[in-house]
């Protein structure tokens, strides 16, 4: 079997010879080999992988026939020996330390040897002990000082080391394969996935996927042959572990049809959720488990009610079925047994796209859109919209002067009027009304970045921060109040400036914003790309409970990606929006009239 390593990996293994060949005092010129492949394969636009597959290793800069074999050797066999033999008199702890800023091979290498950091799993908090305790201080070369900079080093690596959740997208396509999988495999009666992929939740943790079937043992062989398994870790009757060729750990946990619902309920959570239903269930007697519910908890004889499915297993505990987005303990189990659950929005309810960009040709102020405007009717179109927002950045402000802007916004004006009036698009996008929009940015002091003039030439205007991220609370706020008084706003573009993994939300007053927006009828935006999905689903809920309206958009830059609404609309779900919270899931007549109201 061949062994995958990512190219991330394979680019970690050369920085580690390299790193052992300086603390052995190699020549230089090997050393920066080993370093300048390293830096080679972590910006491959391939998988060094799939070029050792195809035979093509050599292809990769920096990389001469020895690199190649070892490359060969550790795809094939999973280890190089000549990398072990260079790295094994060295403590292993050291390498474990590499990542850490402003640790070298030296300094990683004395700090092993000097606290046995002989364990790469254990070699930073171990450090964190030593440096805590004041003996790094006292080290030759070392001192007070550098021992504060290397314990906040290490502080700030150890927090950043858990790993990193999914974005919902990642996870959704390695469940959707292994999902696909097991529908060729005849014992298998039903299979979902489980957990905050199920819930929808925006970053997803481990996949987890649930099974109905008789005969488990016939199943548990079929996922052992799964193509994309690197490594089966464990498979019992219940259960099978995979660790996939991309390093992720999957579980599938197999049930007999009959504790189908049980399976689900339990295995989806939230834990919270699942904490106040315990509690709820206790109250009457009952205790749950992943079989099922226990009734009279107290009393050893009774058996365990199975049950097949989940709305079943609600009823039993005097519960209308709650959808799993909701299952976050945000007050759903109250709302659920007074039988008061809102119609939560879906994906059919969404009639049109409120900000989209184009490949329109003025230099504008952040990426254009790669498509045209035709491409992007096609795709609403066969999206079944009623309405199409185009709704591309402002032109530059460093690029043109105010008046050039004005033009520009009026020209484009008359070409989307140009376009969407040509006797054949009439005809083809006869059932979509055309909207002309831009995504204006709202510079620092809360002024839009187009003059005001230019307004009279859009439909309306989404407004959205781009710059200028790290303002105090009350300036960014001001700021985006301030936005929101200009005529033809209504809505404002993700919110909260966020995005997943890498940009923390924006600090602003919500509740100032909200009741702004609530005053002006302007919506706030679930943007619906996956590393945004902003607003967040509390600050949805808030806004649903205080009547602001809501816009589910996709910010597409290809027509494609007007596909991605799903993550939106997931989003507002979680957030308890209905149908008539959403502004684009309106009837044109309705929408039209908030638009121009
Ligand atoms: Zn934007
Ligand atoms: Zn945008």
């Amino acid at each position: 079997m061949a062994h995958h390593f990512s190219n991330q990996e394979v680019a970690g293994k050369l920085r580690e010879v390299a790193a052992a060949m300086e603390v052995r005092g190699d020549d230089g010129f090997r050393i920066r080999a080993y370093e300048n492949a390293a830096v080679a394969v972590d910006n491959l636009s391939s998988e060094a992988f799939d070029l050792w597959e195809a035979k093509k290793l050599d292809e990769i800069p920096g990389v001469g026939a020895n690199l190649a074999q070892h490359l060969d050797d550790l795809f094939r066999t999973g280890s190089v020996k000549h990398f072990t033999k260079v790295k094994k008199p060295l403590p292993a702890g050291m390498f474990a330390l590499l990542d850490i800023s402003g640790v070298g091979p030296k300094i990683a290498y004395t700090l092993s040897k000097q606290f046995g950091l002989t364990k790469s799993e254990t070699a930073a908090v171990k450090l964190k002990k030593a440096l805590e305790s004041g003996k790094v201080a006292d080290l030759e070369g070392f001192g007070e000082q550098s021992q504060e900079r290397l314990l906040t080093a290490v502080t700030g690596f150890l927090k950043k080391k858990g790993p990193e959740r999914l974005l919902l997208p990642v996870a959704e396509k390695v469940a959707e394969g292994i999902l696909s999988y097991l529908s060729s495999c005849p014992e298998v009666i039903k299979a979902s996935a489980l957990g905050s992929l199920r819930r929808r939740v925006p970053t997803v943790g481990d996949v987890d996927i649930g099974v109905a079937t008789n005969q488990a043992g016939a199943v548990v062989d079929f996922m052992k042959q799964y193509p994309a398994a690197n490594r089966l870790v464990a498979a019992g009757e219940g259960l099978v572990r995979l660790e996939l060729t991309n390093k992720l750990t999957v579980d599938v946990k197999l049930v007999n049809p009959t504790e189908w619902g049980s399976l689900l309920q339990h295995f989806t959570g939230s834990k919270n959720h699942n904490i106040v239903l315990r509690e709820l269930a206790l109250k009457q007697g009952k205790s749950l488990s992943e079989h099922g519910i226990k009734h009279e908890a107290r009393s050893t004889k009774q058996e365990v009610r199975k049950y097949d499915n989940e709305e079943d297993f609600y009823k039993a505990l005097g519960l209308t079925w709650i959808p799993p987005e909701m299952r976050e303990n945000a007050g759903e189990i109250e709302v659920s047994e007074q039988r008061k659950l809102p119609q939560l929005v879906e994906l059919k309810d969404i009639k049109g796209d409120l900000h989209t960009h184009t490949d329109y040709y003025w230099i504008s102020s952040h990426d254009a859109g790669t498509d045209d405007i035709s491409t992007l009717l096609e795709t609403a179109k066969k999206l079944g919209y009623d309405y199409l927002a185009l709704g591309d950045h402002n032109p530059s402000i460093s690029s043109y002067n105010e008046n050039k802007i004005i033009s520009l916004i009026k020209e484009r004006k008359e070409y989307i009027d140009k376009i969407i009036s040509t006797r054949e698009n009439k005809v083809k996008y006869s059932s979509i009304k055309v909207l002309n929009s831009l995504e204006v940015d709202i510079r620092p002091d809360g002024t839009l970045a187009i003059p005001e003039e230019a307004l009279k030439y859009l439909d309306f205007a989404v407004v959205s921060i781009h710059s200028s991220f790290a303002m105090k609370k009350e300036e960014q706020t001001k700021r985006v109040l301030k936005s929101l008084f200009y005529a033809k706003v209504k809505i404002l573009g993700h919110p909260t400036g966020r995005l997943i993994n890498q940009r923390e939300e924006l600090d602003i007053d919500f509740n100032a914003v909200m009741a702004e927006c609530l005053k002006r009828n302007i919506a706030l935006e679930i943007n619906a790309i996956p590393q945004r999905l902003d607003l967040p689903e509390t600050l949805v809920r808030q806004a649903v409970k205080l009547g602001v309206k809501l816009a589910i958009n996709t910010d597409a830059h290809s027509a494609d990606q007007l596909e991605q609404m799903r993550y939106g609309v997931d989003v507002a779900r979680r957030g308890w929006a209905k149908k008539q919270d959403i502004v684009n899931a309106w009837p044109w007549e309705e929408f039209q009239h908030w638009l121009t109201g």
